[in-house]
């Protein structure tokens, strides 16, 4: 079997990404024994200097005022063929956005961007922190993209394809956003996640739907990015046996 390689690239995250990558338990032994060699991540693997790779998963935003941050995120791009912003502060900022006045980390750190503001990102996987049966769908599909079959490949890029389309829709999101791409599209659940991941309280739930105060939305996108329909595919709803039968069959299960 020919290896993918992967790494996990620390930006201004809380690991709660990476912890969710982890919480795949034997699922990532699995994962990381047939399909990918984990090459460089700052917390699981010895190794000092991003090197080449297929996948980098890249875990928050980017700090402007950090240097090292910046080179390091274009370095990634340089060296990964394919970018994910794993999580909704590398897709969007989530509430690293909230940061802005230099409340966090030193005085001197005030501007933190979505990492799709510095490079091209070709995957977005939202969600704070993404599930881990997520993660290792994206990173089972990742290698069946680059290593599958023909068949494998196609269903792999019909996974792939909505997180593509995300990540080529840009880093801004915000409560209107919401409002057109899944209430209008009568796709809401009336779940109350938008509502109670909103770091401003600007969403009240009201009649089972998302209520958006515009003047209070700070456009972090945190309710884009955890909303579970904001990627919803009528396309991968239909080919959704198909794609479970490819990622247990990968699985051993
Ligand atoms: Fe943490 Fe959520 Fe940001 Fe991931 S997306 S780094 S879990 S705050
Ligand atoms: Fe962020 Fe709230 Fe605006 Fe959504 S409605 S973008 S969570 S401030
Ligand atoms: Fe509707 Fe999405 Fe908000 Fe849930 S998170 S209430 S599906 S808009």
């Amino acid at each position: 079997v020919n290896k993918i390689t992967v790494g996990h690239v620390h930006m201004s995250g809380c690991t709660g990404c990476l912890v969710s990558l982890a919480d795949n338990y034997e699922g990532l032994f699995k994962i990381l024994d047939d399909y990918a060699d984990l090459v460089y991540c700052l917390t699981l693997a010895d190794v000092r200097h991003i090197p080449e790779m297929d996948v980098a998963l890249v875990e928050g935003s980017v700090c402007l005022q950090d240097e090292c941050s910046v080179r390091e995120i274009k370095e990634t791009r340089e060296k990964a063929k394919v970018v994910v912003a794993l999580g909704g502060c590398a897709a969007y900022g989530n509430i690293t956005r909230f940061c802005r006045g230099g409340q966090w980390n030193q005085p001197q750190h005030e501007s933190y961007v979505p990492i799709g503001d510095l490079i091209d990102v070709d995957v977005y996987l939202p969600s704070c922190p993404p599930g881990a049966e997520a993660i290792r769908n994206v990173c089972v599909m990742a290698y069946l993209l680059l290593q599958g079959n023909d068949d494998q490949k196609a269903l792999a890029g019909a996974y792939l394809k909505p997180l593509m389309d995300l990540a080529k829709r840009g880093t801004e999101a915000c409560g209107c956003d919401l409002m057109v791409d899944v209430i209008n599209q009568g796709l809401c659940m009336g779940c109350g996640t938008c509502a109670a991941s909103c770091p401003v309280r600007a969403i009240t739930i009201e009649y089972g739907r998302p209520n958006i105060d515009r003047e209070m939305c700070i456009k972090c996108g945190a309710c884009y990015a955890q909303c579970p329909r904001s990627f919803f595919s009528f396309d991968v709803v239909n080919q959704f046996e198909g794609i479970i039968e490819a990622i247990d069959g990968a699985m051993g299960k």
